[in-house]
């Protein structure tokens, strides 16, 4: 059984304290060795959100590594669509603004997510790319913040590896596993998706919306602008599916003891920190996870919480993709031993 560490959210106790102690226990930079390029793989947050993992955890971690011997260096890879981390200037602008200067940010997938390689996998997806820079990466620490998910219901660990660790290609191979349905009786065509959307979609046709373009990315930006919920996605647990499938690919890239997890449950918003306006905390702060399954470690955080509002907020159920990366080979358990700290 791969057992998951767990220190509670205590604002009692130095939380830095708590974590260093949280690290000794799960063994978190025991697979660091001298030299090894240490990708930190992280979510700088959207400009705006203030809800991503806070920079003097992050920098804790990265003093952790150099003491190993290994050199780390932050990175993410560049959204699929327009937002302040759509390339890597913006990217690296967004990373510093928001605090994240403690090592250097390398944009995993290059200045336009040019820089990536295929790599095969299974499940709902055969094959993937995967960044460039995690590819060469010697050893990684994913740091994910755990928070709910439009379409695939949470994000944590296995989200972080699946979406985080792959460029642009990647990401749309993965959300055009979902469609995209709109209700006529529902739609006013006011035009409200196609003024935000950044592919100026879908057309008004006959005053009713219709998105008819293989353009589509299938992100959630006009569902959410949408005055009367006449957008909705369907085949949801597709996108669980791919995620599971895409973070197989990219630990393909990695002998297993050279990656290790640890998720932050706190501010634990309905929405994702990809967007400026992840919405108020829907759940109490819960504390850290370390481990090193990506599936226990996120199981750990669902049994821990009342991930039944997630469900309700996106129409999935979390567990689809948790149960699918399980299906297809990642080791782990959906009911972990949680050992606290
Ligand atoms: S925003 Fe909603 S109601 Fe307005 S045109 Fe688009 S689908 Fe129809
Ligand atoms: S999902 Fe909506 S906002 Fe996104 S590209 Fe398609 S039509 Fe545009």
């Amino acid at each position: 059984m791969l057992a998951v560490y767990f220190v509670p959210w205590d604002v009692e106790q130095n939380l830095v304290l708590e974590a260093e102690r949280l690290y000794e226990a799960a063994g978190t930079f025991s697979g660091i060795e001298r030299g090894d390029l240490v990708a930190v793989k992280l979510h700088v947050g959207e400009l705006g959100n203030p809800s991503y993992v806070q920079p003097f955890f992050v920098h804790h971690i990265i003093q952790k590594i150099r003491d190993m011997g290994g050199k780390p260096f932050l990175t993410d890879s560049n959204t699929y669509y327009c937002v302040q981390r759509h390339n890597a200037y913006d990217h690296m602008q967004t990373a510093l603004m928001n605090g994240f200067n403690m090592a250097p940010f390398i944009v995993a997938d290059g200045l336009r997510s040019e820089n990536s390689c295929l790599v095969r996998t299974r499940g709902i997806l055969s094959e993937i790319q995967v960044s460039g820079a995690i590819a060469e990466a010697d050893a990684m620490v994913v740091v994910s913040h755990c928070k709910g998910h439009e379409i695939s219901g949470f994000g944590g660990a296995i989200k972080n590896l699946a979406m985080g660790c792959t460029p642009r290609a990647g990401k749309l191979a993965q959300h055009r596993t979902v469609s995209l349905e709109i209700d006529h009786a529902k739609c006013n065509g006011c035009g409200t998706c196609k003024n935000v959307c950044p592919n100026n979609l879908p057309e008004i046709v006959n005053g009713k919306a219709a998105i008819t373009s293989d353009v589509c990315m299938r992100c959630p930006i006009c569902k959410s602008e949408c005055p009367t919920n006449a957008i909705k996605f369907v085949n949801q647990e597709n996108i669980c599916k791919a995620l599971a499938s895409a973070a197989l690919g990219v630990l393909e890239t990695f002998k297993p003891e050279k990656v290790s997890y640890v998720n932050f449950a706190k501010d634990i918003t309905p929405n994702c920190d990809c967007l400026p306006n992840p919405g108020a905390p829907i759940l109490e702060d819960i504390g850290i996870f370390a481990a090193n399954s990506p599936v226990s470690i996120d199981a750990a955080f669902l049994k821990k919480t009342n991930y039944q509002l997630f469900n309700k907020h996106s129409n999935i159920d979390c567990m689809t993709q948790i149960t699918e990366a399980i299906n297809i080979g990642i080791p782990g358990e959906t009911t972990p031993e949680i050992q606290k700290i």
